[in-house]
C-alpha cells in the first residue's frame, strides 16, 4: 500500500513545495515552473470565484511521449460532488489527478474548470481552490498552531481553532500538553497517524478551497479516531467538489460517481448501484474476485 500511495505523495510534496514558494520564495517558483512542470500561457487568467464543476473530455496523456498513461477519458463532476478513483495500481489515479491540478496538461482532449479550459488558467491561481489530504501529512517542526495554519497563512489563531473544532481535531489538542503551542518535529512523533489526519483535516478546511484531492488512509486507526476522522471528512468534503482515491467500500459506496480506471482507462462509471448492476471490473473488485480487489477493503 505505501508504494501505491507513494506518487501522490510525491506530487503533493511537489505542491507543498510550490505554496511554500508561493509564500515567499519566489524563486523556487519560477524554476519548478521552467523545469517540471506545465506552462501558464501567456494570457493565463486568475480565478475568481470557483464552482467547482469539472469536465473530462476525451482526455488522453503520456509522460513520454509514447504509449497512452491515459486514454480518452471523459466524465463530469458538479460542483460538491464526491468523485471515487477506484482500480488496480497503475490504472492511472494518480495521473489523472496530476492533470486535474496541472502538473501536467493532456496531449490530447480537454479539462474544464466552470467551463474554462484548464490549461487557460494560472497554475498558481487553480491551486488556491485546491487543497490535498493524504496519508502522509506534510508536517514541518513547530507548533501544532503553525501546522494548521500552513493551510492559510494569514489565518488569525481563533480561525485556527475553528477550523479544528470542525476538523474534529481540536479535543485531542487540548488533551496535548501545551495544546496549540505543543510543538511537532517533521516527522510528527508524538501524535498518532490517526491524529496527523485530523491535523490534515484542519488545514483543509483553515485552506477553504473548492475542491479536494483525498488519498484515503489504509493503515489502521482505531475506531474512535476512525470515526472522527470520516465525521471530519463530511465536514471539509461539504460543497467541495472532491476526488477521492478510495480503498474502503464505505466511502466508495457514498460517492456520487465511481470511475473505475484500469490500464489507463475508464472502464465505469456511475454510482455504487449501477456499477453493480452492470457487473465488470467494478464488481469483482467489491466482491474481491480480482487479486487487485485488496485496494477495496471491505
Ligand atoms: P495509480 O495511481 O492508479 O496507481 P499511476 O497514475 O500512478 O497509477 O500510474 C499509471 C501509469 O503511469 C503506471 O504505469 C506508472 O508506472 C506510470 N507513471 C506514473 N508516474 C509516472 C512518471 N512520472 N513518469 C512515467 N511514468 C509514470
Amino acid at each position: 500500500t505505501r508504494q501505491f500511495t507513494r506518487p501522490l505523495n510525491d506530487l503533493a510534496n511537489q505542491w507543498n513545495t510550490l505554496l511554500s514558494a508561493i509564500a515567499g520564495a519566489e524563486r523556487v517558483f519560477e524554476v519548478l515552473d521552467e523545469e517540471t512542470e506545465a506552462k501558464d500561457e501567456g494570457a493565463a487568467i486568475s480565478l475568481d470565484k470557483v464552482e467547482g464543476a469539472v469536465r473530462f473530455a476525451g482526455v488522453s496523456f503520456s509522460y513520454d511521449g509514447g504509449a497512452n498513461t491515459l486514454q480518452d477519458i471523459s466524465f463530469e463532476a458538479k460542483p460538491g460532488e464526491m468523485i471515487a478513483l477506484v482500480g488496480p495500481t497503475g490504472a492511472g489515479k494518480t495521473t489523472l489527478i496530476g492533470l486535474l491540478s496541472r502538473f501536467y496538461d493532456p496531449n490530447g482532449g480537454s479539462i474544464t474548470l466552470d467551463g474554462k479550459d484548464l490549461t487557460s488558467i494560472r497554475r498558481e491561481s487553480l491551486r488556491s481552490q485546491m487543497a490535498f489530504v493524504l496519508q502522509d501529512l506534510f508536517l514541518f517542526k513547530g507548533s501544532i498552531r503553525d501546522n494548521i495554519r500552513y493551510g492559510r497563512l494569514d489565518a488569525s489563531d481563533e480561525e485556527v481553532e475553528q477550523a479544528a473544532i470542525l476538523a474534529n481535531a481540536h479535543s485531542f489538542i487540548m488533551r496535548m500538553p501545551d495544546g496549540y503551542e505543543r510543538m511537532l518535529s517533521a516527522d510528527g512523533s508524538g501524535i498518532s497517524q490517526g491524529q496527523k489526519q485530523l491535523l490534515a483535516i484542519a488545514r483543509a478546511i483553515l485552506a477553504n478551497p473548492s475542491m479536494l484531492v483525498l488519498d484515503e488512509a489504509t493503515s489502521s486507526i482505531d475506531t474512535v479516531t476512525e470515526i472522527k476522522i470520516q465525521e471530519g471528512l463530511q465536514a471539509l468534503m461539504k460543497g467541495r467538489t472532491s476526488f477521492v482515491i478510495a480503498h474502503r467500500l464505505n466511502t466508495i459506496r457514498s460517492a456520487d460517481r465511481i470511475l473505475v480506471l484500469e490500464g489507463g482507462r475508464l472502464l465505469q462509471q456511475g454510482n455504487h448501484e449501477e456499477l453493480l448492476r452492470q457487473g465488470g471490473l467494478y464488481s469483482d473488485l467489491v466482491q474481491g474476485k480480482r487479486r487487485e480487489a485488496a485496494e477495496v477493503e471491505a
